[in-house]
């Protein structure tokens, strides 16, 4: 399966694990399976990936889990279907199996 990626090392998601109560609440909401679940507690396995939509913190009952939502790849998207200025800035990763092996835009 291909993986979506955002640009690396500059989003703003955040974890403190200390207050995770293992809950499991933001992997099962995650569109992107930024999340997953270790020993009973979350941990962040594909950073790069997170469109920072906000549905985890949104979900996370102990606030263990942060995010500035709004600001990158989810709100490019929308601006862009709305005609507004923002370009998409999310590639899809090659499956190594393609002829074109360069990402594709997403949107
Ligand atoms: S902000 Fe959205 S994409 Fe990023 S980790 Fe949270 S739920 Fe996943
Ligand atoms: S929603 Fe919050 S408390 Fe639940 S697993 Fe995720 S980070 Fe931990």
């Amino acid at each position: 399966m291909e993986k979506m990626i955002y640009l690396k090392d500059v989003v703003t998601l955040q974890l403190n694990e200390k207050n995770c109560s293992g809950c499991g609440m933001c992997v099962v909401v995650c569109p992107h399976a930024v999340l997953s679940m270790n020993n009973g507690k979350v941990q962040i396995e594909n950073r790069d990936s997170c469109m920072e939509c906000g549905a985890c913190a949104m979900n996370c009952p102990t606030h263990a889990v942060t995010v500035q939502a709004g600001v990158g790849c989810a709100a490019a998207v929308i601006n862009a279907a709305l005609g507004r200025d923002g370009a998409c800035c999310c590639v899809v990763e090659p499956s190594g199996d393609s002829e074109n092996n360069r990402g594709k835009i997403c949107c």
